[in-house]
């Protein structure tokens, strides 16, 4: 039957972990008394060694699960005795002052606003001088409140007791000698949840503090009268500090008193006395309370093992997950995603994005060297109009073409074309980071975005003066053959197509927000007028100045028609349809013989030209950029996450990692609970065969 104790108690460690619930419970003893009734004496002398906190207002804020594991003597008779705190992780402690230093500090975290926590702390003793056990030490009864120990105290520490003097447990209650039995806390407790005492264990303390006549009567237990007796014990008889050493000589001393006056109470057979019948009693007590929960606990682990299959097979179809897998599995997500977006950067997707980059920087050297001009009309009359002599006009707008075309490759493109494509790249890790699994992961997420910026904060120096570089002979001379031209001249219509499109776009936008054609032509109207006026203002200004006379202050209009947004309005409507009709005169020059004839019409068609011109850039940009930047990083970036982003992980971060993404944390915790549950109740099962057989082995007569 010692074997059936020691397996139940492995059985009741790991029930514990599969969850608190009430239903999976294998009976412990709980230990209770008030304070200083010597309970901390007597676990001590169970455990043979000193290991619980002590001091001034050192009470046990934290119940503590104890097991004890009675291990084997060595082969050379050595014992080895060491503790454990399974949950800390700490491993295995030789030294039991460490053990209860280890107690105190846990007892301390404890807030002092809370007094008293019930989460319990477990500690396991492996040792050869101690029994198979598991003990539940608690908090002892405050007998009067002080000031440091609010009422509300006392009220908490008896609430955390009657939580764990319920069923199926076992009370060890104990109380002192000296003190009368009628006021122990302990009993009062213990019969309030077990009045017929079938489940409460007297231990009366300090048996040498009174005469043992007394001593004698108190165990009989006529008075209050428990179902397993009472055990009468003297654990420090002198009340000194008891060393490590000395605990077993204290023992046997506290023994030696009892045989000192053994015809009170070795001669009354009945009665039981001293820490090894202690012990022994309460290995019996256990044994029974776990042999006769055997049934039922094996029933319920059943019940709840068939619910986590079920559910098991219904959510996850029976696939298991391991932390591992989970890890690999994130990776390879990643990796494939990467891949999936690399596509977007393929050479000529590259190329499209830094020539539309290239495209607006046309419009906008167009629009500073053309469109402003003064002689803008003599430009588009060029080539049209016979009056106008080549000789005169030609140099000035062969400057003005030779002007466009540098404005256009010294603008920076090296640098700015590197920044496009690695802002692309990053908008797209971001966006991996910031996307399933890993925004479950914050801290790996956090770690891909650097390893990217990183990289990339390398190769764009690099990339930018490579592709500088590789433009600059565009910087002095641009050749064009005559597919190139039309290519150019026929992509510079499209553009203005569209810039077209999106003008006469904005002007109904504005039109239809100021409520139709006629009130913006009104509006715009009386834009005109007003411009009109503060010019004539600002010149007649600066006559007035270069005349010397005195500036008359001639005051702005005090208030407007209309109201300052449709103003607003009104002047962008006016900037979009002047860049409408130079639009429409562009695209029909660009439309004209002249223009298709070929290159040699870049004078009257730049449009084309400089088309051709950021065409041969974007090319050349997207080559280089693919070699420096691009092929670097999906190289390098695989090899970052291979390396560097999950790599070094211990089985624990694996574990934590994998747990903070709530679908595999739930799938885990199932998975976990229906193992366990399935391991303890192939124990179980392995349990009952020993014990059928145990009972059908014959008696011996
Ligand atoms: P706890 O507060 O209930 O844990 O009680 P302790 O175990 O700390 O004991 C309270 C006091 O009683 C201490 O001063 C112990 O030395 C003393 N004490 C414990 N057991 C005995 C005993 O068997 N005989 C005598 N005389 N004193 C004891």
């Amino acid at each position: 039957l010692m074997h059936l104790t020691k397996k139940l108690i492995e059985i009741r460690s790991m029930l514990l972990s599969i969850d608190q619930s009430d239903t999976l419970k294998l009976p412990s003893i709980v230990v209770i008394g008030s304070q200083s009734s010597g309970k901390s004496s007597v676990l001590e002398a169970i455990v043979g060694h000193e290991f619980l906190p002590k001091g001034n207002n050192m009470v046990t804020r934290r119940p503590i699960e104890l097991t004890l594991i009675h291990t084997p003597t060595g082969t050379n008779g050595q014992t080895v005795e060491y503790g454990e705190f399974p949950s800390l992780g700490l491993g295995k402690i030789t030294d039991f002052s460490q053990i209860q230093k280890t107690l105190t500090d846990l007892n301390l975290a404890v807030p002092a606003s809370e007094a008293v926590s019930d989460e319990p702390i477990e500690l396991r003793i492996y040792s050869s001088n101690v029994p198979d056990l598991t003990l539940i030490d608690l908090p002892g009864y405050v007998q009067i409140s002080s000031m440091d120990q609010p009422e509300t105290l006392k009220e908490k520490i008896s609430a955390l007791c009657e939580k764990y003097i319920r069923e199926p447990n076992i009370v060890l209650a104990v109380c002192a000698a000296d003190v009368d039995l009628a006021n122990s806390p302990a009993l009062r407790a213990s019969r309030k949840f077990d009045p017929l005492g079938l489940r409460t264990l007297g231990v009366i303390t300090k048996m040498d503090l009174v005469p043992p006549e007394q001593g004698s009567t108190i165990l009989s237990g006529n008075r209050y009268p428990l179902h397993l007796g009472y055990v009468g014990v003297v654990c420090k008889p002198s009340g000194k500090k008891v060393h490590r050493e000395t605990l077993n000589v204290a023992a046997r001393r506290g023994d030696e008193y009892f045989r000192d006056n053994r015809e009170h109470f070795y001669s009354a057979s009945s009665l039981m006395v001293g820490t090894d019948t202690l012990k022994k009693r309460l290995m019996e007590v256990l044994e029974s309370s776990m042999a006769s929960s055997l049934h039922g606990i094996t029933n319920a682990v059943q019940l709840e093992l068939e619910e986590a299959q079920y559910q098991f097979k219904v959510q996850y179809n029976d696939r298991r997950v391991s932390p591992e897998s989970y890890v690999a599995e994130t990776i390879d997500t990643l990796k494939g995603r990467f891949k999936e977006f690399m596509t977007q950067f393929r050479k000529p997707a590259v190329r499209a994005k830094l020539k539309s980059m290239l495209d607006e920087r046309v419009m906008d050297v167009l629009e500073q060297l053309y469109w402003s001009d003064k002689r803008v009309g003599e430009f588009t009359a060029l080539g049209e109009d016979k009056r106008l002599k080549p000789d005169d006009v030609e140099p000035y707008w062969k400057y003005k073409l030779e002007a466009a075309s540098s404005l256009l490759t010294k603008s920076g493109v090296g640098r700015d074309a590197t920044l496009l494509v690695a802002d692309g790249l990053r908008t797209l890790i971001d966006s991996i980071a910031a996307g399933e699994p890993f925004n479950f992961h914050p801290r790996a997420s956090e770690r891909l975005v650097q390893f990217a910026h990183m990289i990339l904060r390398d190769r764009i120096p690099l990339t930018s003066d490579q592709v500088e570089n590789c433009i600059k002979p565009y910087k002095y001379e641009v050749e064009v053959d005559e597919r190139e031209w039309e290519i150019g001249r026929n992509e510079a219509i499209k553009l203005f197509e569209r810039e077209l499109t999106m003008c006469e776009e904005k002007i109904k936008e504005i039109r239809k927000k100021v409520g139709g054609s006629r009130s913006l032509n009104n509006l715009m109207y009386y834009v005109r007028d007003l411009e009109e006026k503060e010019q004539e203002r600002k010149k007649r200004r600066t006559a007035q100045m270069t005349a010397g006379e005195e500036i008359a202050d001639t005051p702005l209009e005090e208030s407007y028609k209309y109201p300052a947004a449709q103003l607003v309005d009104a002047r962008h409507a006016a900037l979009y349809s002047g860049r409408l009709s130079i639009l429409k005169l562009r695209l029909a020059a660009l439309r004209s013989k002249r223009c298709k004839s070929g290159p040699e019409s870049d004078l009257l068609c730049p449009e084309a030209f400089l088309n051709v011109v950021a065409d041969k850039l974007a090319y050349t940009s997207s080559m280089f950029i693919n070699i420096e930047l691009l092929d670097q990083f999906f190289y390098q970036f695989p090899r970052e996450i291979d390396s560097r982003l999950l790599y070094d992980l211990d089985r624990k971060e694996i574990v934590d990692f994998a747990r903070e993404n709530p679908t595999i944390r739930q799938h885990l915790d199932l998975q976990d609970r229906k193992d366990k549950l399935e391991e303890v109740m192939k124990r179980l099962n392995s349990l009952s065969i020993l014990r059928t057989d145990v009972q059908a082995t014959p008696r011996r007569p």
